[in-house]
């Protein structure tokens, strides 16, 4: 049985007598053992960390871009190795893990950029002969916690950005899913990173109360469900930490009468079933406007059907399976659930069995219509290949439907109206929304993040969001004496002082 270990100082080791099944989900077997660690393995990692910051934090700006470069050519080269890493442990397909590659290199492309992006400020003559300018300096070891779903992606969101900020990271990656983050640290180094400086601890609870509970990590970058965001969040301000949680979803498409059928209609299926819906930006529901919902039916229901489930490694594969049997169980009781409380099951991709694969987790896409507020397939986030439409009656109707939701990551309108976009994106209480666009994901140098229940703490991901996160500002005021010496000052100075 391959044993999945920790990633240290630059070395594949053991630590903790733990051990979590990882599974290949296309045949429903263990596919690897991962290792649990504990306390002792994370400070270990720690007082490495420690000891690598030391040199780390001299390597200038420039050099570290220097790295960045490097390591984005090498993910590029090494681009099938990691996504075949991803699909046999998650199940999407390969082309769809060498686009998830892909948006984690944009923000390698953009850390290339980091002297530029520590810049400070600087203001001449504050006062007389006073001048004062701030700098982003490192805050230390930061650390991340990262969920099955994006296995390179969202590590990609994260370490990069901190230690091209000047920091050292701790990664612990879903045990789910953990070969990959691997291959990306062992990349890195080999880009000219130095040991250490990224090390990986696998792991689950345990491991990740540990991090929190640690007093040499300055900050916490999480990634995964709200309920556990939440934790994390009270969790790591209770030990004084910076953090930002990132949480689920239920993203909401609303079409409008007026929109462009066909389009919308190819947008919302590839939305709401690529990666078999296990996207925090999927689209899980489709608000028909109007007249909207027959039209649209009949356009996506044969599209549906033409939808191939299958192996990663299928070629003709447009979704694979769900990532583990829990997954799996969840998905099809919600199904069930839908059918329950009334809800009309046009497609039901329950029961799918596909030759040399009947114990993988397969669900094939499902289709809800009629789907009412009240129900838990409305408002639970699936997770999985699952498309509610909700049929309302007008603009106002679609738009409290987004604005109620508890959930807030992302949304789109589909429409011709420019006016009625507009108020859309001004009106939603939503952190990303998309205009005819169905996953609106903001690219490499805008940030990442929800509002509502999806995002616990006051930062988004990537972008300069990022680079305020993983640093502090310090603001110098400097005067140099001209000759004569004024002495002590005892009084709360005055706006005068700035003018002695
Ligand atoms: P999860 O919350 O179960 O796990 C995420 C991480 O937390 C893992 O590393 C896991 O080991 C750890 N963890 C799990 N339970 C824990 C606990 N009780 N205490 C401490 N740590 C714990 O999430 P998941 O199932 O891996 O990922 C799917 C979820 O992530 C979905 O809800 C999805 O919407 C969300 N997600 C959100 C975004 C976003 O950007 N908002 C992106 C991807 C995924």
């Amino acid at each position: 049985m391959n044993l999945i270990k920790h990633y240290i100082n630059g070395k594949k080791v053991e630590g903790g007598d733990r051990r979590g099944n990882v599974f290949n989900p296309a045949i429903g077997e263990v596919a690897s053992e991962v290792i649990l660690g504990n306390k002792e393995v994370v400070e270990n990692a720690i007082s490495i960390s420690k000891r690598v910051l030391t040199e780390w934090r001299e390597i200038t700006p420039a050099k570290r871009a220097n790295i960045m470069f490097n390591y984005k050519k090498l993910l590029e080269d090494n681009a099938n190795e990691i996504a075949e890493l991803v699909s046999v442990e998650h199940g999407k397909t390969i082309e769809d893990a060498k686009g998830s590659l892909q948006r984690g290199i944009e923000v390698v492309e953009f850390a290339c950029g980091i002297p530029n992006l520590l810049k400070g400020e600087f203001s001449n003559q504050v006062g007389s002969g006073i001048d004062t300018f701030s700098l982003k300096q490192p805050l230390g070891i930061c650390a991340g916690i990262t969920p099955f779903n994006f296995p390179v992606m969202i590590p990609l969101w994260m370490f990069p950005l901190a230690t091209a900020c000047g920091n050292a990271f701790l990664l612990k990656p879903s045990e789910r899913d953990p070969s990959s983050s691997i291959k990306l640290v062992e990349l890195y180094e080999q880009a000219g990173a130095p040991k250490g400086l990224v090390n990986v601890v696998n792991g689950d609870k345990e491991v990740v109360d540990c991090i929190l509970e640690n007093k040499d990590i300055a900050a916490v970058s999480f990634v995964g469900s709200s309920k556990v965001a939440s934790y994390i969040y009270q969790k790591s301000a209770s030990f004084n930490k910076r953090v930002q949680a990132l949480g689920s979803a239920k993203n909401h498409m609303v079409i409008m009468p007026d929109a462009d059928i066909d389009q919308a209609a190819d947008a919302l299926i590839g939305a709401a079933y690529g990666s078999a819906g296990e996207r925090c930006m999927a689209i899980s529901v489709a608000v028909a406007v109007g007249d909207v919902a027959d039209k649209l039916i009949s356009n996506i229901e044969p599209k549906i059907n033409n939808i191939k489930v299958g192996p990663y490694n299928d070629q003709k594969s447009d979704m694979g399976p769900v990532v583990s049997k829990e997954a799996f169980d969840r998905i099809n009781n919600l199904i069930s659930s839908g059918t329950k409380e009334g809800a009309d099951l046009i497609i039901d991709g329950r029961g799918i069995k596909l030759q040399g694969y009947e114990n993988g987790y397969f669900i094939g896409p499902c289709l809800f219509d009629k789907v009412k507020k009240n129900m838990k397939i409305y408002n639970e986030e699936i997770f999985g290949p699952v498309l509610s439409i909700v049929r309302s009656s007008n603009y106002e109707e679609a738009l409290n439907l987004v604005k109620d939701n508890v959930y807030g990551n992302g949304c789109s309108i589909f429409t011709r109206d420019g006016d009625t976009a507009r108020n859309f994106s001004n009106e939603a209480n939503i952190g990303m929304v998309g205009v005819n666009i169905p996953i609106p994901v903001p690219v490499a140098y805008f940030s990442f993040g929800g509002w509502k229940n999806s995002i616990f703490g006051g930062h988004n991901a990537y972008g300069m969001d990022a680079i305020r996160f993983y640093t502090n500002v310090k603001t110098v005021t400097s005067k140099w004496p001209q000759g004569v010496r004024q002495g002590a000052e005892f009084k709360m100075p005055t706006l005068g002082w700035y003018e002695a």
